[in-house]
């Protein structure tokens, strides 16, 4: 009989997944995919929607362009996971699997930070990107701020890239000189395992007057007095507030009782939860590496080559060491292999645009066949 092989949510990880499983077994792969969007949208893109250099239906990658041997994508919303049993309950009926897979991300918990919701704004989400392409025009003095509100979160250097892609676009306007932007992040430095890239961020924002708060994130927001309440209780006022919102698993997630302390704890060589044949893979899982789309992708790899193995027979894969089984990409921070992170800093250069250009290109066409 078939091994059914039910991944849970279609992002970096599970489509990574999905496409391995269906490259290596065909028709046999018996993969049965569950996302409750309709297209996929890369991290990154989010930034340019908000900042209109791109139209949201631009960047959405449709599901339904995907045709693979042996995958079947449903558009369903997941509702319970029962891990003992491997069973997965949606808005339109259940499934059981022989392996599940979860890789259902992380979630944002608007909650958390008091006035987010009324008085903020957020760029993390498809549809807080969507709002800030219609409010961001409007801004034209005052101070903005780029605010975390919690750790970890999604793409570290993010943030960064925000407030810079902010000094541009006001500067493009004409109104740079009539605006404040200021970055609050929690970390003491802009991407702490690589003094390298965080002394070049630094350097970035003091030529481009953009004030770094190290060391502490957004707690609440008071809109009525326009002024953001930082973690020691210090006040910052603002015109213009830009968030990364708490992050936690999905509820669907955490209503399992599959996670620890807010998410679900793997091993870290081979990414099976406590469950037997239950995988949790990339930013819903706790492993030691950063919330980021080429982590996900690894860890997919590694339990597709293990799934792989199990399915056709052949060598164990290696274990996970943040990114994947023998395929090796442009490696900025090593995360895994030392007792403390390490990185490299690469100078910004138009190779490296063609890079991350070839980044986003190379998935599309690997996993929706563009
Ligand atoms: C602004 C920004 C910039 C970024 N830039 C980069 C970058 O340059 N490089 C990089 O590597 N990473 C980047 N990231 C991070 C990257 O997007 C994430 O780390 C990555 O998407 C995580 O992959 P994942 O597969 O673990 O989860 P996700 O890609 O988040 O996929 C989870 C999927 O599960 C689905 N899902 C969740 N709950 C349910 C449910 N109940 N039922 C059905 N489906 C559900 C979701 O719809 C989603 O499609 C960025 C993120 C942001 C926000």
């Amino acid at each position: 009989m078939q091994t059914r092989i039910v991944v849970l949510g279609a992002g970096f990880g599970g489509l990574e997944l999905a496409t391995m499983l269906s490259e290596a077994l065909g028709s046999d792969a018996g993969v049965t995919l569950i996302d409750e969007n309709d297209a996929f949208v890369f991290g990154y893109s989010k930034l340019d929607v908000m900042f209109s250099r791109a139209a949201p239906e631009e960047v959405r990658l449709p599901y339904a362009d995907i045709v693979k041997p042996g995958v079947r994508f449903l558009r369903e919303t997941i509702t319970a996971i029962d891990p003992e049993a491997q069973r997965v309950t949606t808005n339109r009926g259940s499934h059981e699997a022989d392996v599940l897979v979860v890789a259902l991300g992380a979630d944002y918990d608007f909650d958390a930070t008091p006035g987010l919701a009324e008085g903020g704004n957020e760029f993390y989400s498809v549809a807080g990107a969507e709002r800030l392409r219609e409010v961001l025009p409007t801004f034209t003095r005052g101070r903005a701020i780029v605010g975390v509100c919690g750790a970890p979160f999604k793409c570290p250097p993010a943030p960064s890239e925000a407030a810079l892609l902010l000094h541009d676009y006001l500067s493009q306007r004409g109104v740079r000189d009539d605006c404040e932007i200021s970055l609050v992040m929690p970390f003491g430095t802009p991407v702490p395992p690589s003094p390298d890239t965080s002394a070049a961020l630094l350097a970035a924002f003091a030529e481009r007057r953009i004030e770094f708060v190290p060391g502490r994130r957004v707690s609440s927001l008071d809109p009525r007095r326009g002024v953001a309440v930082l973690d020691d209780g210090a006040e910052l006022p603002y015109d213009l507030f830009l968030g990364v919102p708490k992050h936690r698993a999905p509820d669907v997630v955490l209503e399992s009782g599959m996670a620890e302390d807010g998410y679900v704890p793997v091993d870290s060589r081979t990414l099976e939860t406590r469950f037997a044949d239950v995988y949790a893979i990339g930013d819903v899982a706790t492993v030691g590496v950063p919330k980021a789309g080429v982590f996900s992708e690894g860890a997919a790899r590694v339990v597709g080559a293990s799934l792989i193995v199990r399915l056709q027979g052949g060598e164990q894969p290696a274990a996970y060491d943040g990114f994947g089984a023998g395929r090796v990409g442009r490696v900025d921070v090593d995360f895994l292999s030392g007792p403390k992170p390490t990185g490299t800093f690469k100078e910004p250069s138009s190779d490296l645009v063609a890079e991350k250009k070839h980044f986003g290109a190379s998935r599309r066409a690997r996993w929706f066949n563009r």
